[in-house]
């Protein structure tokens, strides 16, 4: 039996609320078009009753002693973890990630609302020495204010907990517009909020399309910082409008992200690095590999397994385990990646793949055959991005070569090398052009510990995750503080050398 689509409402001043006169949207399953949820269309109205309910909670949440603040993270991993199943399936139900990668995004969520917690008892400034005696240097960090986040569908819980967990360790208060298509994952985000007691008011969550309530939060004075995960356009909209402000605005955007495999690769490894890495969540992962650059000398050898290992790939519904791929996220996601399959189809020799499937279940959800393009460098299909599961394969004669063509991109988000050789691993490292590079991994598989983000168009220099994630919602003070009980002139009062 279908389950029950519930209906819910914007959450403001720590408040469920359903303001009259709003037209409603739903969220829809892509892999059977049932309903999972219904949202309110938020309004501008909205957004300003969200940042006044942000603005009052601001101050006593800002001197909530960090730790403390801690604390109430630790709640909300625990119910997460309480959780964990019941979430990893809304998101499968939602967003048609397989079940595993369901469950993934969950644990993902946790181990971040979990890492960043333990940031409570560091939210590290720094000191340094003086240039003047009996005087004290050092920097505090203190919250931006109100901040806005704004996310994208693809990691229903994980992103939205990324920039939350570490905008509320700092000491910030949120409005979070989440994307629409998968407002349900991130209304159960927020009543895990709700849940583990945040005071009212200090995360706040507007559901609405990004031309209404993106737009008005971009727009509004009262918020310092926006926290943007999506597409280029999209992005570069919002720094626009936020420049007007003069806003901060953190930008992390897409990618066409490089496996290379070199001649010498373990190539039974790359095998399933690379499934895994093209067709791991329909291909829908900023991280997902896009092109894979082929030396020569193995490419017919790795292409031939490659395809005879796509020829038993299972693709169906997504709660069910044994599945490899589940469908694309929606009708519109399905539409884009089959516009950019038939330019393939005219610029490069499709070896696999291609079409929507049909038939049976197929026929209810938005379901892709995986597909494969042998291609030359400078395509459309092998340079843009497509978030779908198609792969373009490139042919090269040499480690440079390979390089040349993975850098030869407008995106630096994640990048790969399989390779023995230590000396190319090394280099690899350094001359990819890209926020990450794994050796002998694909390019999808992020830790919370470490930072994330990218180069080139796929963000303005911004990093979450990590310990450095809190540098995107504090403000470094610099404090002096003068013992010396008289006028210390820096620059001018200089001691003499010793
Ligand atoms: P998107 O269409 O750019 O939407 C992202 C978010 O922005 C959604 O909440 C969307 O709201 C909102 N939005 C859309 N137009 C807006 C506007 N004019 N002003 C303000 N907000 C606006 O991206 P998506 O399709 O959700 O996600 C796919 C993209 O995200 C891909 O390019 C992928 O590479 C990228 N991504 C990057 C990372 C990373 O860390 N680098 C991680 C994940 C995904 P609506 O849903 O209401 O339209």
């Amino acid at each position: 039996m279908a389950e029950r689509a519930p209906e819910y409402g914007l959450f403001i001043g720590g408040k469920w609320v359903s303001p009259a006169g709003r037209t409603r949207f739903q969220t829809i399953n892509p892999a059977t078009r049932e309903p999972v949820g219904s949202f309110i269309s938020g309004t501008p109205q909205d957004v300003t009753a969200a940042i006044d309910a942000a603005q009052a909670a601001f101050p006593k949440w800002r001197d909530t002693p960090a730790p403390h603040r801690g604390d109430l993270l630790l709640r909300v991993a625990e119910i997460l973890k309480r959780r964990k199943e019941e979430l990893g399936r809304i998101v499968t139900r939602e967003m048609g990630k397989v079940i595993a990668e369901g469950r993934g995004d969950v644990q993902e969520s946790i181990d971040f609302v979990e890492y960043m917690a333990g940031e409570g008892r560091r939210l590290a400034g720094e000191t340094v020495p003086s240039e003047l005696r009996s005087k004290f240097c050092m920097t505090i960090r203190q919250p931006k204010g109100i901040v806005a986040c704004i996310t994208p569908w693809n990691f229903p819980t994980a992103i939205p907990n990324w920039k939350i967990a570490a905008a509320l360790i700092s000491g910030n208060a949120i409005v979070f517009k989440p994307a629409s298509n998968t407002a349900g994952c991130a209304a159960e985000v927020v009543k895990a909020y709700e849940e583990a007691g945040l005071p009212p008011g200090v995360l706040n969550f507007v559901t609405g399309s990004g031309g209404i309530v993106g737009t008005a939060l971009a727009t509004e004075p009262r918020i310092r910082t926006i926290s943007f995960t999506g597409g280029v356009d999209a992005g570069r909209e919002v720094y626009v409008k936020g420049a007007q402000g003069l806003k901060m605005v953190h930008l992390e955007l897409g990618g066409k992200n490089p496996v290379i495999l070199m001649e010498d690769a373990d190539l039974r490894l790359a095998l399933d690095g690379v499934l895994f890495g093209a067709f791991g969540t329909s291909g829908q992962r900023c991280t997902a590999t896009s092109r894979l650059i082929l030396h020569e000398k193995i490419y017919d050898e790795f292409l031939g397994m490659l395809l005879e290992r796509l020829k038993h790939f299972s693709v169906g519904n997504p709660l069910d385990a044994k599945i490899e791929m589940g469908p694309v996220a929606s009708e519109d996601q399905e539409r884009k990646i089959l516009e950019f399959i038939e330019i393939g189809k005219k610029e490069a020799t499709l070896r696999i793949g291609g079409h929507k499937l049909h038939g049976g279940e197929y026929d209810r959800g938005f379901f892709i055959e995986p597909t494969i393009f042998e291609t030359a460098h400078g395509t459309r299909i092998s340079k843009e991005e497509i978030f779908g599961p198609v792969l373009s394969v490139l042919r090269v004669q040499d480690y440079e070569e390979a390089v040349r063509v993975a850098n030869d991109v407008s995106y630096g988000l994640s990048s790969s090398i399989y390779t023995r050789d230590v000396n190319r691993a090394f280099r690899a490292m350094q001359e990819l052009e890209a926020g990450i590079t794994y050796i002998n991994a694909p390019t999808i598989g992020a830790e919370v510990q470490l930072p994330f983000g990218g180069v080139k168009n796929t963000g303005n220099g911004g990093r979450e995750a990590g310990s450095v994630a809190i540098e995107e919602f504090t403000e470094l003070k610099t404090v002096f503080v003068d013992f010396s009980s008289k006028l210390q002139k820096a620059q001018i009062d200089i001691d003499p050398s010793p």
